[in-house]
């Protein structure tokens, strides 16, 4: 692993990169003093720094810049601030490096302690704090997506969800993988804006729902009465077929209306508000539960609460983590859970991901959960043992 460190203190590079020599290792440490330095020290190791260390008070250009330049060089590495700002500013600035789509590590306070430096630097690849860098190699292209599609390659992986106070599996999520014979597994990140960009996200979404009807019928034969909940593209709410499709397929497997739920992301609800307002109503009158996917990372959420007709949030992972790691946060996360029960609607609580999470959050008030900690999503064949072991855990 190789780190670049960025400070205008040499005591705090020098004791960095002691921490990261001495106890991982196989690290290797680069050292800069100031933005320049550090920008020649990245153009002479392109492609090759995994993690950058960023202070952000810095003589001449300051570190919020510096992450700017990192952004505009398509830096694929990890981003570890480290700083004694307030924490607000902290804040902030980790939403400026998701937003810029760089990869957030973590945030070190000072004074470092190395066993923070540590836990952050092992937390990369593992199911913590981030997602494994993309195994793609080369990006997808638009006629192998349509040859995936054409292939059958998608394939449905299932998340469970279960039940806050009984913690029986109540359900599943289902999530697109791509297993194509000439890549690894891919992941929606990777996918999912291409399919909707080059209008293929209609026809990946009506296989999903076939094969998770499908799928749902063999559990309903096997005795199990499961939810099953589906992403849908906000852009097909404007695709006013929609509804009679689902309802077609419905029927045809033989699934209760009120088994099935949409999950629609709340940033991308701003596109045509008077025909997605029509497919809404039509699949909340056919009975289907409509759910606001990564609740509370968009906008005007309560307005839309009220005018559209969900019946269920998702709260996003990030509230989840912000209440574990910060006190001054948890307000935020139990003021979200509470307004949503007093408006009638259920709630789903994504990214329970630790015990730290399961523990905080299960009497929280919702109604089930979903996260890394109960499991991570699976392929169907790996489903059975893991509900059996489950269930000896439960009870
Ligand atoms: P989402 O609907 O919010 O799905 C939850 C995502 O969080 C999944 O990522 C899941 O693997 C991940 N996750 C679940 N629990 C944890 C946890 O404890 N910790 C962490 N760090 N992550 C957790 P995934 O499968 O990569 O999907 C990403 C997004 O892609 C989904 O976010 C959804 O918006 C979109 N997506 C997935 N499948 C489809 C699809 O068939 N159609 C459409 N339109 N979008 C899809
Ligand atoms: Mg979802
Ligand atoms: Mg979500």
């Amino acid at each position: 692993m190789k780190c670049l460190i960025l400070d205008d203190s040499k005591a705090i590079t020098g004791l960095l990169q002691l921490i990261i020599m001495d106890e991982l290792g196989a690290a290797e440490a680069l050292v800069a003093n100031n933005v320049a330095d550090a920008l020649l020290l990245l153009e002479n190791n392109p492609a090759s720094i995994d993690v950058v260390f960023c202070d952000l008070n810095l003589p001449d250009v300051d570190g919020v810049a510096f992450l700017r330049m990192l952004a505009e060089q398509g830096f694929q590495g990890y981003i570890v601030i480290v700083s004694s700002v307030s924490h607000r500013v902290l804040k902030s600035v980790e939403h400026l490096v998701r937003n810029h789509q760089l990869k957030f590590l973590g945030t070190i306070i000072k004074p470092i302690s190395p066993q923070s430096v540590v836990q952050l630097l092992q937390s990369i690849g593992s199911h913590g704090a981030v997602k494994p860098p993309a195994t793609v190699k080369e990006k997808l292209t638009v006629p192998e997506l349509i040859e995936a599609l054409e292939m059958g390659y998608f394939e449905c992986y299932y998340q469970p969800q279960v039940c806050a106070m009984t913690r029986n599996v109540v359900g599943f999520e289902a999530l697109a993988r791509l297993k194509s014979p000439k890549r690894d597994l891919v992941f929606p990140d990777d996918f999912i804006a291409l399919m909707e960009q080059h209008s293929l996200i209609l026809r990946l979404t009506k296989d999903q729902i076939i094969s998770v009807f499908k799928q749902w019928k063999i559990w309903h034969q096997q005795g199990h009465c499961y939810r099953v909940a589906i992403n849908i593209s906000a852009l097909l709410l404007n695709d006013l077929e929609l509804p009679g499709f689902i309802l077609e397929q419905i029927n045809k497997y033989g699934i209760k209306p009120t088994l099935v739920t949409l999950e629609i992301t709340e940033s991308c609800l701003n596109e045509d508000r008077i025909k997605a307002l029509e497919v809404l109503s039509r699949l909340s009158m056919y009975g289907i539960n409509l759910s606001i996917d990564d609740f509370g990372t968009g906008y005007s959420s309560i307005e839309r609460l009220q005018s559209l007709p969900f019946n269920e949030v998702k709260i996003d992972r990030l509230f989840v983590q912000n209440a574990v790691a910060s006190e001054s946060e948890r307000p935020v996360l139990d003021s979200m859970i509470g307004m949503a029960n007093r408006l009638g609607l259920r709630v789903v609580l994504e990214g329970v991901e630790t015990l730290a999470h399961w523990q905080m959050v299960c009497h929280s008030g919702c109604d089930s959960f979903q996260g890394y900690f109960i499991a991570k999503p699976m392929s169907v064949d790996k489903l059975e043992k893991w509900l059996r072991d489950w269930d000896k855990m439960t009870h």
